[in-house]
């Protein structure tokens, strides 16, 4: 553990170094002034080493004694830092101002072996404490982070999954309904995949499903964007500020990008590789109208795909809230 000592009396610091290095602690830095301290708690703190307590005397020149205490224990990096306070003074006014300002203990000069070696052990020990469970929460947040990732993601293909997708869609139409911005949706169906399973077996069937979503992410550029794996061998976009012309232009490019990586289907009906049928719809969202009314519409783009013949994009404009509620 790493011991800082700050005293501008010379024979207090030979002491407590003397005293401190008897009872076996190695890292022991001494200053005599207050600025000296601050430059090395910074400098530990930097090299990932950090001082764990500092025993400070408090009547030092230039910040003078309890305004030392109060400016290092107000820093942000050094406030869980424990700080003994060494004093001339007993008199409670003193000992008051000096907890209150952040010391964690005192000691009364003359200094004496036995109180110096107790009180620095029991500190350092709480510092241990703290330390430890400092590093608990912050293993406890970082598995809180990747659980709340983990709850947002398909396993299967690393896409949103449908429940980060179900939040994105209200949030986007909130906001897109806001700033009166169109709002725009893609559904994307692999076109006879149970066909596709039944021939391959289902360990295929799931690569199948990791490459169309990668040829999906590939074609989805913007920050605001969103690919989520809705259902089965079901994907959706959500295209944020995207009117209805642009839209198209994404689906498009994503059936494109299906067909190009040419995954060989050996039982379908439309093509020799696996293929897509895509519904797409844009609007403004507006009073009256919910997320709903767009997925609504997107899927039905995507029956008329279906129906026609598959392997192609449809799509619904829909200028106004009529056209939503529908
Ligand atoms: P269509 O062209 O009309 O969309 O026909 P389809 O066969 O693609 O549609 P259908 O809804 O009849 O079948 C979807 C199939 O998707 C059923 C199931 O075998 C397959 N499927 C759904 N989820 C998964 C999955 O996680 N892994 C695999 N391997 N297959 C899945
Ligand atoms: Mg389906
Ligand atoms: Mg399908």
């Amino acid at each position: 553990m790493k011991l800082l000592i700050v005293d501008e009396c010379s024979a207090s610091v030979a002491f407590m170094r003397n005293v401190l290095a008897a009872a076996g602690y190695a890292d022991i830095i001494a200053v005599s002034h207050f600025d000296q301290a601050m430059a090395v708690l910074a400098a530990s703190l930097e090299s990932g080493t950090p001082v764990d307590l500092v025993i400070m005397g408090v009547d030092l020149p230039g910040h003078g004694g309890i305004g030392a205490i109060l400016t290092l224990k107000s820093h942000h990096d050094f406030e869980d830092i424990p700080l003994i306070a060494v004093t001339q003074r007993s008199d409670e006014a003193t000992l008051d101002h000096a907890f209150s300002a952040g010391a964690s203990d005192y000691i009364v000069k003359p200094l004496s072996a036995i109180e110096l070696r107790a009180r620095v052990r029991s500190a350092l020990q709480l510092r241990r404490e703290m330390v430890k469970r400092m590093q608990r929460e912050r293993e406890l947040e970082e598995l809180a982070r990747k659980l709340e990732r983990m709850s947002n993601l398909d396993s299967l293909t690393g896409l949103a999954n449908r429940r980060c997708f179900d939040d994105s869609l209200v949030k986007e139409w909130v906001r897109n309904g806001r700033a009166d911005t169109p709002l725009g949706l893609i559904m994307i169906d692999i076109d006879h995949f149970k066909h596709y399973n039944d021939a391959l077996g289902h360990v295929d069937g799931d690569a199948c499903l990791r490459r169309v979503a990668e040829a999906i992410q590939a074609e989805v550029h913007r920050p605001g964007d969103m690919v989520a794996r809705y259902g089965g061998e079901e994907f959706a976009v959500i295209l944020p500020n995207t009117d209805y012309p642009g839209s198209l232009a994404v689906a498009d490019n994503i059936h494109a990008s299906v067909a190009r990586i040419g995954i060989e289907h050996p039982d379908s009906t439309v093509s020799c590789v696996v293929t897509v049928s895509i519904g797409v719809a844009s609007g403004v969202p507006s009073c009256g109208t919910t997320p709903e009314h767009l997925l609504k519409a997107a899927d039905r783009a995507l029956y008329q795909a279906k129906e026609s013949g598959r392997n192609r994009t449809r799509g619904l404009f829909l200028p106004g809230p009529e056209d939503l509620r529908q």
